[in-house]
């Protein structure tokens, strides 16, 4: 059974001590051949709140990503309004979407992260929900993620149905410049201070 842990990152201290250590991050995760290409999963397992990696790679302005980025396929992430990660070799790279995920992007400081929103068992495959990362008004792709809520087409995280905005908010699931960019486009107040938000 996994145990409560009282730290509100779990796995963000080895991650970092072994980076400032100098020594390769062994990741709980590797990339598999599947049938999107190439998917990434747990190799143990992994508690709820674990972070699972860090998100890497060069970045781009969205006007370069907007040049560079494939219609098939997209291995860029954004990372704030205008800023996109570009592709990179490893892990990060492969974590395909899902419309039900055992995972969300968690930033912190200057980086993002993937992290863990409940229990992943090994040989689980890993995956966010690439809306939780996208408000560009450019990209769009097909799903067939094969999730029972399945929505079929993955759009910006404007376009997704409030109750779920709602649920990955709770699970402080969304970078602030998702946010940051929902409200100033939509006017919409979402505080938790909000006595019919629950
Ligand atoms: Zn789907």
């Amino acid at each position: 059974m996994l145990q409560q842990n009282d730290d509100p990152y779990p796995g963000i201290a080895l991650l970092l001590a072994k980076k400032t250590q100098g020594k390769k991050v062994e990741l709980p995760v590797q990339v598999i051949p599947s049938r999107f290409g190439k998917a990434v999963i747990a190799t143990r397992a992994i508690m709820a709140g674990e972070l699972i990696l860090q998100f890497r790679g060069r970045l781009y302005d969205i006007d370069t990503y907007k040049k560079k980025v494939k219609s098939h396929k997209n291995y860029f992430l954004q990372v704030d309004r205008s800023l996109f990660l570009g592709p990179t070799r490893s892990p990060d790279n492969y974590v395909n979407h899902s419309c039900e995920p055992n995972g969300g992007l968690i930033k912190l400081k200057r980086n993002l992260y993937l992290k863990a929103l409940r229990p992943i068992e090994q040989g689980e495959e890993v995956t966010f929900d690439y809306s939780t990362s996208m408000s560009e008004d450019f990209w769009e792709m097909d799903c067939c993620c094969g999730a029972p809520t399945c929505r079929g087409r993955i759009r910006d995280f404007r376009h997704l149905p409030v109750e779920l905005q709602q649920k990955y908010l709770q699970l402080n699931a969304v970078p602030s410049f998702i946010l940051e960019n929902l409200l100033n486009s939509q006017n919409v107040i979402l505080s938790s201070d909000d006595p019919s938000i629950h």
